[in-house]
């Protein structure tokens, strides 16, 4: 393995998955619903399929049926219009987004500036990219985790290429504000940087938080790659199909890199997903409200079991403190959980820079049946 990668080693994700495996665990770590999405739609990735529609090469920036949705989402809810033909690709995930949003608009050098605690891939792909992070941290206040835009602001040096923005945000459930979109915007005209922002939980947001893609505030468009996708909004992460909306020159930038990865993202899904797009608004709402339920159910249960927990605004995670347990070092309370009451769970110390400032913090993903939280729950308050 290169010096690039080498620190990287194996993904949280996969061993926690295993852990869960092996222990015969609930699995409240990686984020995956434990229920598919809806059948309709599973239904049209059969019928193309059948029908031998994306069985064989899709076009590269993906079948124009699904780009002409991903322009229309973003149109209707956003008020963002982007050209369908130039202005829109579609990704293997958000996870390839990401991936050739940072190969391609990074010389090696760069600094790039990203929220930390941060999603594992962002770090190992700054680094293949040959830029540098720089982790700028969200701080726990009372009920959640919040940016300090002065701290931002330091942050940037002459160096600074680019502002890596995740809202919704994964671990902690922080929905960015309006007011504090605004003064990143401002920072990233004023310094003239590039902004990739990640909103993959754009319709996973609760009570009062909005989600407010940052391109569409003032100066933004222009320097923005934003980026969605369908495992995380129609619950079929196995599909892997995401997408990039961002101004001709950048997008065109994002295809350069992702041809040589991945070429094109799965053909039939692709299909599946342009119906998925134009699912009425009342499919958005029964999503939203039904993950809000499970948050607060298994909020609930983390509470009454000793938890200090971040109720948060958005995603479909829980960021908890487990310090009132009297314990403070997350990866070794989440490596003895599986054994200890057949829960797994993930320290969110993997996602920082700075491990010291995540240590105490443990993640618990809610995207699960009522029965299963209620289980986890049960569990988590009796500890054996
Ligand atoms: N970004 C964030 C913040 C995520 O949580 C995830 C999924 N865990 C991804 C990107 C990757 O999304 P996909 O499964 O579409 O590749
Ligand atoms: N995004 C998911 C999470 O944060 C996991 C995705 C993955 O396994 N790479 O749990």
């Amino acid at each position: 393995l290169n010096r690039r990668l080498a620190e990287f080693g194996t993904t949280i994700f996969a061993e926690m998955s295993a852990l869960a495996l092996s222990t015969g665990s609930i699995n409240l770590g990686q984020g995956f619903p434990d229920t598919d999405g809806p059948e309709e739609i599973r239904e049209a990735a059969v019928r193309a399929l059948r029908d031998g529609r994306g069985n064989q090469y899709p076009p590269g920036p993906g079948i124009p049926e699904l780009r002409t949705a991903i322009a229309a989402h973003q149109e209707r809810r956003y008020g963002l219009t982007y050209d369908p033909d130039t202005e829109v690709l579609v990704t293997a995930g958000a996870t390839e987004a990401i991936a050739a949003a940072l190969l391609a608009l990074l010389e090696p050098g760069d600094e790039v500036i990203a929220l930390e605690p941060y999603y594992d891939s962002y770090a190992a792909c700054i680094a293949m990219a040959g830029g540098t992070r720089v982790p700028v941290t969200l701080r726990p206040h009372e009920s959640s985790f919040r940016l300090d835009l002065d701290e931002l602001r330091d942050a940037v040096t002459d160096r600074t290429r680019l502002l890596l923005i995740n809202t919704p945000h994964n671990p902690t459930g922080t929905v960015l504000t309006r007011e504090e979109l605004t003064a990143i915007a401002a920072l990233a005209v004023e310094r003239d940087l590039l902004v990739v922002t990640d909103e993959v939980y754009e319709h996973l947001v609760f009570d009062d938080a909005e989600h407010i893609p940052l391109a569409t505030l003032p100066g933004m468009r222009d320097r923005t790659v934003t980026i969605g996708s369908a495992g995380k909004s129609f619950s079929f992460t196995g599909w892997k199909v995401g997408w990039v909306t961002a101004p001709r020159e950048l997008v065109s930038a994002v295809r350069s890199a992702k041809q040589f990865l991945t070429y094109v993202a799965s053909g039939p899904f692709q299909y599946a997903v342009a119906e998925a797009l134009r699912l009425p608004e009342t499919y958005f709402e029964e999503f939203r409200a039904d993950m809000r339920a499970k948050r607060d159910l298994l909020a609930g249960g983390l509470e009454q079991a000793g938890f200090k927990v971040f109720r948060p605004a958005g995603t479909y995670f829980i960021t908890t403190d487990i310090r009132p347990l009297g314990e403070s070092d997350g990866f070794a309370f989440c490596r003895a959980l599986p054994e200890r009451c057949g829960v797994v769970a993930i320290p969110n110390a993997v996602f920082y820079d700075h491990r010291e400032q995540g240590a105490p913090f443990v993640r618990f993903a809610f995207c699960k049946r009522t029965t299963v939280l209620e289980e986890a729950a049960s569990r988590l308050k009796t500890p054996t």
